[in-house]
């Protein structure tokens, strides 16, 4: 329990960016109180159980798993990330087709490039200069967006070398990046999807830090990190309160002194921060009062990562033998709903986490981007019966992509899950249904947006609407310079090491 220093934050969303906020206020001594509308904490980072399976929705890789790598020291002022056990797939992902072509995205850059060069030798210049990237970006070094230049200096220093190389590829696109090179399934590799639209430094970093084994995916999924956040939270004197919906964030002269829940009840604080879905905190829980030209720009013309359908399958079969992530490129595209098909069925296998399914038994799920998230939530909304047929066609479409791959698997299939984007927009509010926020798109640079709204006092905003890209670690780069702000601005020491003794400046 820390000394508390007298001043109370309320944070609406539990989300991973809620609840790291929860942690950096509470070692300050801030009473904290986050206010969640499901009736668990993680947001986006969520899982769901269905008989004896777990399916997991988020954690693919997460960055700073390497107890020596970037982003690991961060994670440990949030909660004891060295309790959580860390795999690193040797394959990140293989791409079939099906007439039998494969090509296997090693995370380990040697073998990457082994198998690059056996299938596409004519491209031995821009394989070297791919790998090489991806070997210079592992070692790359995030700023602390709440540390000025003096704080800073090492990082940048040791950044400087890669700068060149980081202007380069921030202006290009996946898309445009994949066109340097000849093998099909290497250019669908970097320009499928949201992947072809970010900008070529999100998927080369990416793969650097697994190079570094930095990037890594924790048994339980992204839970286990929630739990153990959660109890860090506990542990510290803190609140989650859980169906605990925000309808409003209740304004006196120009300042935040509270929040007013779906119920009617009032939480009143010194300092409220909106850890939710940034549309929504601005144009609904505030009603668009406090926004400028800038604010409405980026809501206007900012393009959002897709929402997704997921289909999940509990399978009574050992499948031990198959990668990690299995991308098959099919022949008769899935038609996903009337504006969206695809031609590129992602399947993760779960094998390598105990905790998913019973000895013998695989978690099986496949993620569908759509951005049609209008379609599902209406559908859901206007005709629930049609809503279920419809889930229950993608996932016979999917199983049937599979079953062309794994003979008899149908007959092993004991569990059956779809979530749409309805279900994305229910359980964690995100506008459209987005899986990430904001996508990272060339030209913009890595810088996050403003995390105040103008005119409005004792109020900030954290998470993935606060940093392109998304993803975990905005949860901590986006919740660590809020509160240290609101520290600053309440002449209150900000000490958030592992383990602090907080202090009253
Ligand atoms: C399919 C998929 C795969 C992903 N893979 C990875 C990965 O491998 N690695 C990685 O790092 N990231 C990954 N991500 C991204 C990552 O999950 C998100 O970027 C991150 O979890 C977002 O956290 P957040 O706290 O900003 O937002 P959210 O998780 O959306 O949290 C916001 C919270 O606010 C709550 N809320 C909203 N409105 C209200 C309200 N009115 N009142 C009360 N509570 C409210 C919501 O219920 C939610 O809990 C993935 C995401 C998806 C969907």
């Amino acid at each position: 329990m820390m000394k508390h220093n007298g001043r109370k934050i309320v944070i609406v969303g539990g989300g991973i960016a809620g609840l790291c906020a929860a942690v950096y206020a509470l070692k300050c001594g801030y009473e904290t109180e986050i206010l969640e509308l499901h009736d668990m904490a993680g947001g986006l980072a969520m899982s769901w159980r269905r008989g004896p399976y777990t399916f997991e929705t988020c954690l693919h890789w997460l960055i700073g798993s390497n107890p020596h790598g970037e982003f690991h020291e961060q994670w440990k002022e949030v909660f004891d990330i060295d309790r959580l056990k860390f795999i690193n797939p040797r394959e990140f992902v293989r791409i079939e087709t099906e007439k039998g072509d494969c090509l296997r995205i090693y995370t380990n850059a040697d073998l990457l490039e082994a198998e690059l060069m056996a299938r596409a030798p004519q491209d031995e210049e821009t394989i070297h200069d791919f790998i090489h990237s991806m070997r210079s970006l592992g070692k790359f070094k995030m700023l602390d967006p709440s540390g000025n230049l003096a704080q800073n200096w090492l990082p940048m220093l040791q950044d400087v070398p890669m700068f060149p190389l980081l202007r380069r590829l921030g202006k290009m696109s996946g898309e445009e990046y994949a066109q340097r090179f000849s093998d099909p399934l290497l250019r669908q590799f970097f320009s499928t999807g949201d992947v072809g639209r970010l900008t070529a430094i999100a998927m080369v970093l990416s793969l650097g830090w697994m190079n570094e084994s930095n990037a890594g995916y924790c048994i339980g999924g992204s839970q286990a990190m929630i739990r153990l956040i959660e109890e860090k939270i506990r542990s510290l004197g803190g609140r989650i309160r859980c169906k605990a919906r925000v309808q409003q964030i209740l304004v006196e002269r120009d300042l935040a002194v509270g929040v007013q829940l779906e119920s009617g009840e009032r939480v009143l604080a010194d300092w409220v921060i909106s850890a939710a879905d940034g549309h929504a905190t601005i144009f609904n829980m505030l009603g668009g009062k406090y926004v400028d030209p800038t604010i409405r720009k980026i809501y206007d013309e900012r393009n959002t990562f897709a929402s997704y359908l997921q289909v999940s399958l509990g399978l009574a079969m050992n499948l031990s033998g198959e990668p990690a992530m299995l991308t098959r490129i099919i022949e008769d595209p899935i038609r996903i709903d009337p504006e969206t098909e695809t031609s590129h069925v992602a399947f993760r296998f779960f094998h390598y986490d105990p905790t998913f399914a019973p000895p013998g038994k695989t978690a099986v799920t496949c993620v569908l981007p759509t951005r049609n998230h209008k379609y599902w939530d209406d559908m859901r909304n206007s005709d629930p019966a049609q809503y279920r047929i419809e889930k229950a066609r993608v996932a016979e479409a999917v199983i049937n992509v599979l079953e062309k791959r794994i003979p008899n698997i149908r007959k092993a299939i004991e569990v059956i899950d779809v979530s749409t984007p309805a279900s994305v927009i229910r359980y964690t509010g995100n506008w459209k249904g987005s899986m990430e926020g904001w996508l990272m798109e060339p030209g913009g640079g890595i810088k996050p947006l403003p995390n105040t709204l103008p005119g409005l006092g004792r109020f900030m905003m954290v998470g993935q609407w606060i940093m392109p890209g998304g993803g975990l670690p905005s949860g901590p780069m986006t919740a660590r310079p809020a509160i240290k702000t609101i520290c600053r601005q309440d002449h209150v020491l900000f000490d958030v090491h592992p383990e602090p003794e907080a202090a009253v400046a």
